[in-house]
């Protein structure tokens, strides 16, 4: 059928889109002139996209620079940002100009794995109890099946967790510098083949959905899911109320009321001002994969008045990010990672670090905006 109406997936060649994209002209009665409009290889993307038919394009623009003593990331950055929100890429700049003026954001990674848990069909609760236990037996088995299947990744734990007949093993993995989700799901498949043959478990799905991945968790809140980063900085008094037209008490009320009590009233995952505007633009940029946002929205904001100065800091329990496969292969998005020194190998942990100074500084814009009563404003200047 598909073949029929000329919209079938056959080729990544120029003249292979541009056929598929009049098929879908003629299909929707639309033209399509400017998504037709793209300058990377369309072959190098197929491992990006099945059906292409041309490029959506999104404004590109830069905060900073901000200054970050991170373990990894070290000096001063510009950040990119794609996004389609006005008064965002203002807003992160002057979060990151402050920080700078309180000497710069401190940050680093605490934990770093990705996950991916697979959902067993057992004979019921000693059967769930056996398979645990030669899971628990057999972890070197295991890892010699998971480095048949990746040479970067590596099996640091399995986490079982029963449930009636239900098991789900929480695997995870070092992964290098790749984010890691199709790496793991590789790995888990063949483990799983494993654990199948050895103890008569039923893999009924190799995502059991406790891993948790593009969905909002408790588990990657409380666990981690691929790195786990703190960034914090400390703004001065007078620093506070020159450039943010605020006062420090004011901020920590802001993020009191708003932050903490409000996100626990409306049982958010997480307690943050807008977290997933600076992931979202950042992950855009860099070909992370976007629905990943969904974990880099489970931050937590805190601050506190320290002897009139502002303290304020992030927990961002979930970054799951990359600097070799997936979108970072894309040509903008290379060049993207190149301005953050963040392309290829051992680069991961520091791409984490700058995501997470990057959601400090807008955090901190916006919380003070709301502070000082200039949300509003700021967006029908320059959002509008
Ligand atoms: P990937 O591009 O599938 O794999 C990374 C590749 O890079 C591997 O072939 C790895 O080789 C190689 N590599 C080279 N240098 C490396 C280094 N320094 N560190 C780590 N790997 C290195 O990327 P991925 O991160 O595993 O998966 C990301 C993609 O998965 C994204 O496109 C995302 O949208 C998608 N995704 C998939 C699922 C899923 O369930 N499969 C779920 C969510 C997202 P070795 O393996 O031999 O080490």
């Amino acid at each position: 059928m598909e073949e029929k109406r000329g919209l079938k997936n056959r080729g990544y060649s120029h003249a292979d889109v541009d056929e598929r994209r009049t098929a879908v002209e003629k299909f929707t009665g639309t033209s399509l002139e400017n998504i037709s409009k793209y300058c990377f290889d369309s072959e190098k993307a197929s491992k990006n996209i099945e059906n292409m038919i041309g490029a959506t394009q999104i404004p590109l623009g830069f905060a900073g620079p901000v200054i970050i003593n991170g373990d990894n990331a070290k000096g001063e950055f510009i950040i990119p940002l794609a996004t389609t929100e006005g008064a965002l890429t203002a807003s992160v700049s002057r979060g990151m100009s402050v920080i700078n003026d309180g000497g710069g954001a401190r940050v680093r990674v605490f934990q770093d794995g990705m996950t991916r848990a697979p959902v067993f069909r057992t004979n019921g609760l000693d059967h769930c109890a056996e398979i645990m236990d030669w899971i628990g037996k057999n972890t070197e088995l295991l890892s010699s099946v998971v480095s048949t299947t990746t040479n970067h990744g590596k099996l640091t734990s399995a986490e079982p967790f029963p449930a009636g007949r239900n098991l789900y093993i929480r695997f995870t993995y070092e992964t290098g510098d790749a984010m890691g989700m199709n790496m793991a799901t590789i790995a888990t498949e063949a483990v799983c083949k494993e654990i199948e043959n050895h103890t008569g478990a039923i893999m009924v799905s190799v995502s059991g959905n406790m891993c948790s991945d593009k969905k909002p968790s408790a588990i990657n809140m409380i666990r981690g899911r691929g790195k786990t980063v703190i960034a914090e900085a400390v703004i001065p008094k007078d620093v506070v109320e020159k450039r943010l037209h605020a006062s420090t008490e004011s901020i920590v009320e802001t993020n009191i009321r708003k932050n903490l009590i409000g996100s626990s009233m409306s049982v958010t995952l997480g307690a943050n001002a807008h977290a997933a505007n600076m992931v979202a633009a950042i992950y855009i940029a860099t070909g992370q994969d976007p629905a990943q946002v969904v974990s880099g929205s489970m931050t937590t904001t805190m601050c506190e008045n320290v002897d009139g100065d502002l303290y304020i800091a992030i927990r961002m329990p979930s970054v799951e990010v990359g600097t070799v496969g997936g979108g970072t292969r894309l040509p903008s998005q290379a060049e993207a990672l190149a301005m953050i020194g963040c392309l290829g190998d051992e680069k991961a942990k520091k791409l984490a670090e700058i995501v997470a100074v990057t959601v400090l500084a807008g955090e901190l814009s916006t919380l003070s905006a709301q502070a000082a009563g200039h949300l509003g404003k700021a967006h029908q200047e320059l959002g509008r």
